[in-house]
């Protein structure tokens, strides 16, 4: 249920976000419309907008607030492209992304997940959303390219095959690392051959893991 308390609750979450440094208001107001609490079990509602992972069914989490809203900050989103999500987990930030692109293709790899998750997303009506039930490690060649590549499970390296399916001048947000500290990095694609780095600190995510899960 949607109430007014949880709309005021999303406005604090949306300042804090502020205060924390995210500033694109696109983003801002994504946040302060979509209602998290609807992606979280009961047992967490009361604390959906707080800054905060969660655990969310078959072992996984819902990304805390101000990681969704600074990898989507990241994809500089534009409301004529598509983009691809690996992890979907709770739904959440397909929901986010749906705000902000034209089309989301969003993959996960554990069966029951996919299943809850898009019952959950037929239910709300989120019609821009195309769920996958797979392995994000492949990507999505049949929709392949994509001006925008999410990635919101912990790599140990880049992943190439999503590399390949960029469009010249899109770019790839994942974040990489060996142990459990993941450097945030964004991969721009300049030309058919050539890449650039940067990176943007350390955050942590459940693992990205290869094949799937029945
Ligand atoms: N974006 C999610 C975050 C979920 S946590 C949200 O907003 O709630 C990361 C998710 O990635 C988990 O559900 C996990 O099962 C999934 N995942 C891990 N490896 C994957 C892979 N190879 N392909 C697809 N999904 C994967």
């Amino acid at each position: 249920m949607e109430s007014y308390r949880h709309k005021g609750l999303r406005k604090a979450l949306v300042n804090i976000l502020r205060d924390r440094g995210i500033s694109n208001e696109h983003i801002l107001k994504a946040i302060g419309e979509v209602p998290r609490h609807l992606f979280l079990d009961k047992a967490f509602e009361e604390w959906a907008y707080k800054d905060q992972a969660f655990p969310i069914k078959a072992g996984q989490t819902i990304s805390q607030p101000y990681t969704v809203a600074f990898q989507t900050e990241l994809l500089e989103p534009s409301k004529s492209e598509k983009v691809l999500e690996i992890g979907t987990g709770s739904g959440y930030q397909a929901c986010i992304l749906s705000h902000l692109f034209k089309k989301v293709y969003t993959i996960e790899r554990q069966k029951t997940l996919f299943d809850h998750t898009n019952d959950i997303l037929q239910k709300m009506g989120y019609s821009k959303i195309r769920t996958l039930y797979g392995d994000g490690y492949k990507g999505a060649p049949r929709f392949a390219p994509f001006d925008k590549i999410l990635v919101t499970a912990g790599a140990t390296t880049v992943p190439e095959v999503l590399l390949e399916q960029l469009k010249i001048g899109g770019s790839l947000v994942v974040p990489v690392g060996i142990g459990d500290d993941k450097e945030m990095l964004r991969i721009k694609r300049t030309s058919e051959n050539s890449y650039e780095k940067n990176s943007f600190g350390i955050f942590r995510f459940v693992p990205f893991k290869k094949g799937t899960v029945e």
